[in-house]
């Protein structure tokens, strides 16, 4: 079910919105209703909505609107037209109170500057949002170091904001966000001031906290890697301040709808994103005890393979059997595949990204097994699709535009 659900939203900056209107209809770009009309088109009709319990990511060069969108949903910014349901309330109708209700208890935002009060101690900044909703103070002092805690900052709790590193300055501007327990947590560029090497750690962390915490999290980033990776669902805004598609990262790399995703896409090394479980095939297999060699040499034939899957009745991996030893077992009027059963081979999981499957793929003399977590047999992965996916689909197919050129 959806919690945020976002239904033809413009934001129009300037001093006249209502003139923007009727010249975007007429088609005209962002730059062209700036110069007749004075005004910003920030967002240009936008519409999503959002799962609970998703990371929907929201990406964009600088200035295509990301910003935006993430203030109109607690409404630090008023949409120019539009709704934003939250919980299937629009937000765009409250009046002050209910505003203010929704935005304690509801949702917390992430600045990417953090937002703390630099000469006051961690413990004081997390207490901060809490203190302004009005919870009394042993319960905030509680609920405050139950947060950063949960950010790995124990034992900071009386350490001065502007004593700390970056990276742990955003763990307590994400402790503060997480410290009322909100549903939904907005992420602006979180991560973006921070280091690669503190960057890429903050991602891992938040992932392992959402598999925690299963919050609904927005997540504004200008970097394609970044959505890729926490991305559940990926929203692409265009220079016009549109959405230009919404899909999972798989979709997204391989769908690709138009050029300007295109051109954000050819800086990306898919290999690093296309799982497994995208190109996996089915198996040839066969089921033990039931079959013996003679099925097992059949099966090969049939289908050209010189291995194949042993499974049990329930799909449960049991090992691999190679056609040499089931034509010696054949040959010694063997029923059973048992004594030449190898069951020590490569496995793999559906998740897993084809980057990390090549070295396993490049040693392994048979297709890798893709498993699910009670071993059942999902799939195989040969290692010519693996190889064709990490040298194939060159960046020739793909017509590359200039970014800034494009405007959607
Ligand atoms: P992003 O977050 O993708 O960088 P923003 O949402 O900040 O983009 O900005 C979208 C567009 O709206 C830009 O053209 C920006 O210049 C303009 N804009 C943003 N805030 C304001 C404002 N307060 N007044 C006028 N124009 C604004």
């Amino acid at each position: 079910m959806s919690v945020i659900e976002v239904k033809n939203l413009y934001k129009i900056f300037g001093q006249k919105p209502e003139k923007a209107f009727p010249l975007l209809e007429k088609g005209l770009s962002k730059k062209e209703i700036l110069k007749k009309t004075g005004n910003t088109v920030a967002i240009d009709n936008a519409s999503f909505s959002i799962e609970r319990k998703e990371i929907f990511v929201i990406m964009g060069l600088s200035g295509s609107g990301k910003s935006t969108v993430i203030r109109c949903l607690n409404r630090l910014i008023d949409p120019t037209r539009g709704t934003v349901s939250i919980d299937g309330n629009d937000i765009v109708k409250m009046n002050k109170e209910e505003l203010r209700e929704v935005r304690r208890t509801k949702m917390s935002m992430v600045f990417q500057h953090f937002g703390l009060l630099p000469h006051r101690t961690v413990q004081h900044n997390v207490e901060y949002g809490l203190e302004i909703s009005g919870i009394e103070k042993s319960l905030r002092a509680q609920k405050a170091v139950e947060a950063i805690k949960l950010v790995g900052l124990e034992g900071y709790e009386e350490s001065m904001i502007n004593e700390l590193s970056g990276g742990m300055q955003q763990r307590v501007g994400l402790a503060r966000a997480l410290a009322n327990d909100p549903e939904i947590l907005l992420m602006d560029e979180a991560f973006s001031a921070l280091d690669p090497l503190i960057r890429t750690q903050m991602q891992d962390e938040l992932l392992e906290l959402q598999a925690k915490m299963h919050k609904t999290i927005v997540f504004i980033t200008h970097d394609l890697d970044e959505a890729l990776k926490l991305g559940d669902r990926i929203a692409i805004m265009g220079n016009g301040g549109k959405i230009i598609q919404i899909g999972t990262p798989e979709e997204i790399l391989t769908e690709p709808k138009d050029d300007y995703v295109k051109a954000f896409l050819l800086n990306v090394d898919r290999t690093k994103v296309i799982t497994a479980s995208a190109i996996m095939r089915k198996p040839y297999t066969i089921t033990i005890p039931k079959d013996g060699p003679g099925v097992a040499v059949r099966t090969m034939d049939k289908h050209g393979q010189s291995t194949l899957f042993a499974v049990d009745s329930d799909r449960i991996l049991k090992g691999i059997v190679h056609v040499k030893d089931m034509v010696k077992l054949q040959q010694n009027k063997e029923k059973s595949v048992e004594a030449e059963l190898v069951e020590d081979i490569y496995l793999t999981t559906p998740d897993t990204s084809i980057a990390d499957l090549l070295p396993t793929a490049l040693v392994a003399n048979y297709p890798l097994a893709v498993i699910d977590e009670n071993k059942k047999l999902l799939g195989v992965v040969d290692q010519a699709s693996i190889i064709a996916e990490v040298g194939g689909e060159s960046a020739e197919s793909i017509t590359p535009v200039s970014l800034n050129e494009y405007s959607a």
